[in-house]
């Protein structure tokens, strides 16, 4: 069985999760989630990197951070993993969807605008798949509104917009460390900012905003969105793998792209600074491409369900680019230690369906 996306382990993984447990430190304290948020923050080439339990409670802590609140709206893109949204709900703003473009699947900067009330108070840009969204667009759209960015970098680990990583062109980045993620802690999370004051309101809220100075004095409501230690060991371990993964997963792409992209009736996620976390393409015959790779044991995955359908969320508003993508895409095994051979005999599959 070709699975869609499995970690990759192999590395020193084991030897610092063992010296973690012998330690006797596996929750929050522990030289190993300290060590983790400064690799972290040196591989981003940023300032501050503040770890916690997950994507989505770094999305929230940014949110908190930044003073979005009841009666605030929030930018973000329709095609996204559902935490975008419901991080947004969970502050009591309103989550304020918009179409994405068609080639890079990423929220289309040409309608926020129309979009922007006096009531908005942040975008949140979503780096779909590992591809960057359009930055410099969305930072003049943001500074013209006076508009906080919060980014998406749960699955853009490692991209980069011109020279600077993803997560630090905004005033937040918010990375997601799940098991299927470009590296994995188990569940984890990180938000990375520039700012000093972003950084040690974080680092409170994280803690059930605890004050730095004085223990046991809670000087707001905060969360308890700690790391752990055992994670931090991962995590530790899986950066020191992080640039052989990214050169793997390009390398992988690049084949993808390569055998399928004179294929017709297929067409696939444009391609600039993508670190694709997910290879993706569409297809009108999706259903029959998953059905008879699936009955090859080769795992595929729909793209994401547009986050105007979900019942929670529920707009009358059409998103015809987000329907039609969500419609005929889908992710194809995407592991970083996927082998040549078994990228060719997917590609020969999804021929075979398609001539
Ligand atoms: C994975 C993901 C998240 C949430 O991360 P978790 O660690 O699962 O909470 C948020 N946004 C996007 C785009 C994601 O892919």
């Amino acid at each position: 069985m070709i699975p869609i996306a499995e970690p990759s382990l192999k590395g020193n993984e084991l030897k610092y999760i063992t010296d973690a447990i012998t330690s006797g430190w596996v929750s929050s304290n522990g030289k190993y989630v300290s060590m983790f948020e400064e690799s972290f923050a040196k591989f981003c080439e940023v300032e501050y990197s503040i770890s916690c339990s997950s994507g989505t409670a770094a999305l929230h802590l940014a949110l908190v951070a930044l003073g979005i609140k009841e009666g605030d709206e929030v930018i973000i893109p329709d095609l996204t993993y559902i935490s975008t949204a419901n991080a947004v709900l969970y502050v009591g703003a309103k989550p304020i969807l918009v179409d994405v473009d068609k080639s890079t699947w990423n929220i289309d900067v040409n309608k926020i605008e129309e979009k922007i009330t006096k009531k908005t108070k942040a975008i949140i840009p979503v780096h779909l798949y590992g591809l960057p969204c359009n930055m410099k667009r969305i930072m003049e759209i943001a500074e013209k509104y006076d508009l906080k960015v919060i980014e998406d970098c749960a699955e853009s680990l490692g991209s980069k917009v011109v020279s600077v990583h993803t997560g630090t062109l905004g005033d937040i980045g918010c990375f997601s460390f799940f098991g299927n993620k470009v590296i994995t802690t188990g569940e984890g999370g990180m938000c990375i900012t520039k700012n000093k004051e972003l950084d040690k309101k974080m680092r409170s809220l994280r803690n059930q905003g605890m004050s730095s100075e004085k223990r046991y004095w809670h000087s707001s409501i905060g969360f308890n969105y700690r790391m752990t230690n055992l994670q931090g060991a991962l995590g530790v371990a899986q950066l020191e793998s992080l640039n052989l993964f990214l050169k793997k997963k390009i390398e992988n792409a690049k084949l993808y792209t390569k055998l399928l992209k004179n294929i017709k009736g297929l067409k696939i996620q444009s391609e600039e600074g993508n670190v694709y976390w997910m290879y993706c393409i569409l297809s009108d015959k999706k259903d029959e491409i998953i059905k008879a790779l699936n009955k090859e044991s080769i795992e595929t995955r729909p793209l994401f369900i547009p986050i105007h359908i979900m019942p929670h969320h529920n707009s009358n508003q059409r998103f015809p680019i987000s329907q039609d993508l969500s419609n005929r895409g889908l992710s194809l095994p995407s592991s970083v230690n996927l082998k040549k051979e078994e990228i060719k005999r997917i590609c020969k599959i999804i021929k075979g369906v398609l001539e």
